[in-house]
């Protein structure tokens, strides 16, 4: 067993806005308002056409990861409208969200899709953020664990546990998520705990990150990030201003608290 340092990573989801030059804008400004801080991950996914030049804007940032919001399990093929992981790598990529609740729900995205884009991202090298989370119907009717236990069966199903290694999750109550409801510091930390003995069950023994979305703000960050179950947070709304997602961001990290000093054990 070793120790190794747990990173506090702060990921920001920009949906369908900035375009190119409104992503070069952004880069900009963000950059004059961070410097990098052990320990701390800034991943951005912005709309597949700024990848490009939003990583060669913050290419001198090591703390500084770029991803794409939505790939193909595919490397090419016809399929209009796809976009697949080999391309978003050339364009600079490093991440992959998957099974976006907008994905999910809005387009129709299944487990078994989501459970494909992962494994997909893995074989091809680049991280997977993959996220979960239940409905307001389902969190009214009693059905939350049932439904984040058969979102993370769909992985466990086509994952081995090396590969867990390399993926990082999200909770997304897709309740809270656009709505500015957000679960409080315990439902999140709950179903945190939730995830991590479901991986447990099924031999992922060692440290998954999980990040928490849904209406993050720079109100509610400190708060969330003082339990030790979240390792970061995903926004979308409010990582859309670039002083204002340098606000949330400085909030969260002085907020982080570590009970055991910021480290885990892991199988060496
Ligand atoms: C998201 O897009 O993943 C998200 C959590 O959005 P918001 O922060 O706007 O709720």
């Amino acid at each position: 067993m070793k120790n190794v340092p747990r990173n506090l990573t702060f990921a920001a989801n920009w949906k369908m806005h900035h375009g190119i030059s409104e992503a070069r804008a952004f880069a900009e400004k963000f950059l004059a308002l961070t410097a990098p801080s052990d320990g701390r991950k800034l991943w951005f996914f912005p709309p597949a056409v700024s990848i490009a030049t939003f990583a060669a804007a913050v290419k001198q940032r090591p703390d500084i990861a770029v991803g794409a919001q939505n790939v193909h399990w595919e490397p090419k093929g016809a399929y209009t409208g796809g976009i697949s992981i080999p391309m978003v790598v050339e364009a600079g990529a490093r991440l992959t969200l998957v099974g976006h609740s907008e994905r999910r729900h809005l387009f129709g995205e299944t487990d078994e899709q989501v459970a494909r884009k992962t494994r997909a991202a893995l074989a091809s090298g680049i991280t997977p953020l993959v996220c979960v989370g239940e409905t307001l119907a389902e969190r009214d009717g009693g059905r939350t664990e049932q439904v984040i236990v058969r979102q993370l069966s769909a992985l466990l199903q086509v994952l081995d546990v090396q590969q867990w290694r390399d993926v990082v999750l999200a909770y997304e109550p897709v309740w809270a998520i656009g709505t500015g409801k957000n679960a409080t510091p315990d439902d999140a930390a709950q179903i945190h705990e939730l995830i991590r003995m479901e991986l447990g069950r099924n031999g992922v023994s060692f440290y998954v990150p999980i990040l928490y979305g849904g209406s993050v703000n720079a109100g509610n960050v400190a708060s969330l990030l003082t339990r030790p179950q979240l390792d970061g947070v995903l926004v979308g709304g409010a990582s859309l201003d670039p002083a204002g997602w340098a606000d949330v961001i400085s909030r969260g990290s002085e907020a982080k608290v570590r009970p055991s000093g910021g480290f885990d054990l892991v199988e060496s």
